[in-house]
């Protein structure tokens, strides 16, 4: 075992913050892997479906409680900074945590607990700063609209950016008054113990966050199911969304969702050439491309196309490979050894069907890299948009570039895809970009520039992308139910009555 996992934390202890204390989980075990070379960082057993029940009973207890209930929203708030320093006062040992339970490099790591930390302070400022809304009265009254908390938010997270997802949907559940019952994926579940560890040691009353560790198929399908959640706020894949979706329609409860991509990048001729190859590798190698917004289209006007193809193959056989723990490490390994088969076998269905692979495109088989789950920066071509590789989402360090002619074709075959979730514009004509920025489907769009992402700005998806919008701050809104009152001021009775009332 690896000694990174804190003593008395999860694996050690095998405890999972349920209903207000920390206990065994009853459900079957869960093994952590490094899948840098495949030993095991933690084990523990996973929650029961009589423990997600049990949490969401607990969760919606407390929320009703008037301790919690009637605290104004800045004594809230104060809670949520607290969380947010405590994160940052952790964050080494948060980062290590999650870099041994999805390979990621150390610097990602530190860099989603610094967001996941920054998520809590700014919802923490949106929940003080936050105005009601008085309504144009069409009468004697004063009518208003008021934001109340659901109750109890059900959220359910992938594992490509544990800490960072989990804090999206946690700390803006919290500020706008829920409790939260989170169920994080059964690959990277060790950080979502160390957010709860965070959140009841900044005060906050433990009942309301308990982490559900588990398989979306048992435990993740309790919560939904749950007659007592609220709302689900997923970030997951399209097909477990469309699931959800299905739960949520017969239970008439609000489902936010944060799905799948398969994003267009675009290169025009006019495009400064050194920016757009950057954004490029980082767009869809980062992560080992396990990124919802892998800018793994890419789309390069035919008159530099070929010359554009070969720079990207050349720049992406120089990125560095290794383990998380190097600090030179650029393309770390996939999540798990499942994963990067999966990945694999993608790419040599696209080699069936006649795509040609300009670089990368075969798993490591000597080296300290074939003790890992590592698969290489790969570049293809040779294939119409039309194609499965082009259409499905891999999820791994592998792009597709595509040259286009006229504006009108590239925004046609940007378009033609299930997804809608980011797009990137590179050249040098701001009136193109903001023309085609606004015809894209997409919920995002970067003009020379990739995957920034910040807190303040709302985040979602649109077609099968997802359904709603994170961040910002009408992030806080969409954990809030609403409701209409109407206060009286008329000092004589309505007159409907009338003469009945002598
Ligand atoms: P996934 O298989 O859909 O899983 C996401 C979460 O849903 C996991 O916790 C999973 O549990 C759970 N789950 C699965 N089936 C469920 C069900 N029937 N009921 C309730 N919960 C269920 O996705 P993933 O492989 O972890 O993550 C990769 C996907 O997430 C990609 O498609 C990626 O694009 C997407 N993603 C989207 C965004 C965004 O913001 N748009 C961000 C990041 C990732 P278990 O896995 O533990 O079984």
């Amino acid at each position: 075992m690896n000694d990174i996992t804190p003593k008395g934390r999860a694996g050690e202890d095998g405890l999972i913050p349920v209903a207000g204390g920390w206990e065994r989980g009853e459900g079957r075990l869960i093994r952590s892997v490094d899948p840098s070379d495949g030993s095991t960082v933690a084990e523990f057993h996973s929650a029961s479906v009589e423990q997600v029940d049990r949490s969401v009973r607990a969760g919606l207890e407390r929320v009703e409680d008037p301790g919690w209930r009637d605290l104004l929203p800045h004594q809230r708030a104060r809670h949520l900074s607290r969380v947010a320093d405590l994160l940052e006062e952790r964050a080494e040992t948060i980062a290590a945590l999650q870099s041994s339970d999805t390979g990621k490099t150390l610097g990602e790591s530190r860099a989603l607990v610094a967001s996941a930390a920054g998520t809590f302070r700014y919802f923490a400022a949106v929940l003080e700063t936050e105005e009601g809304l008085l309504t144009p009265a069409r009468g004697p009254y004063l009518s208003m609209s008021v934001h109340e908390p659901i109750g109890v938010v059900g959220a359910i997270t992938p594992w490509n950016s544990p800490i960072a997802s989990d804090a999206q949907k946690v700390a803006p559940a919290l500020a706008a008054g829920n409790a939260v019952v989170l169920k994080p994926a059964e690959v990277a579940p060790l950080t979502a113990l160390e957010l709860a560890r965070a959140v009841n040691d900044a005060g906050v009353p433990p009942e309301l966050v308990s982490v559900v560790p588990g398989s979306g198929s048992v435990v993740g399908d309790a919560l939904v199911r749950h007659p007592l959640v609220g709302k689900v706020a997923l970030t997951g894949g399209t097909t477990t969304g469309q699931r959800i979706g299905e739960v949520a329609a017969q239970k008439v409860m609000p489902v936010s969702m944060e799905l799948g991509g398969k994003s267009p990048t675009v290169v025009f001729e006019d495009a400064d050439i050194e920016q757009a190859l950057a954004g490029v590798l980082y767009g869809v190698f980062s992560s080992s491309g396990q990124s919802c917004v892998a800018g793994s289209r890419v789309f390069v006007h035919e008159s530099i196309h070929d010359t554009f193809v070969e720079r990207l193959c050349a720049a992406a056989e120089r990125l560095r490979i290794g383990p998380g723990s190097d600090p030179a490490t650029q393309v770390a390994p996939m999540v798990s050894f499942a994963h990067r088969d999966h990945v694999a076998s993608m790419v040599d269905a696209a080699v069936a069907e006649g795509a040609r692979v300009r670089t990368g495109g075969a798993v490591p088989a000597e080296g300290p890299l074939a003790q890992g789950a590592y698969y290489p920066p790969t570049v293809i071509d040779g294939v119409a948009n039309s194609a499965r590789i082009c259409q499905e989402e891999i999820f791994g360090p592998v792009a597709v570039v595509l040259p286009f002619g006229s504006e009108k074709d590239l925004v046609e075959q940007a378009n033609d895809s299930v997804y809608g979730l980011a797009c990137g514009l590179w050249t040098a004509d701001y009136r193109r970009a903001w023309r085609v920025a606004r015809r894209i489907h997409a919920g995002t769009v970067w003009v020379n520039t990739y995957k920034q992402l910040s807190v303040s700005t709302p985040f979602g998806g649109t077609k099968l992308s997802g359904l709603g919008r994170e961040k910002g701050r009408s992030g806080l809104l969409a954990y809030t139910r609403q409701k209409s009152v109407y206060l009286g001021l008329d000092e004589n009775p309505l007159p409907w009555a009338g003469d009945a009332l002598t």
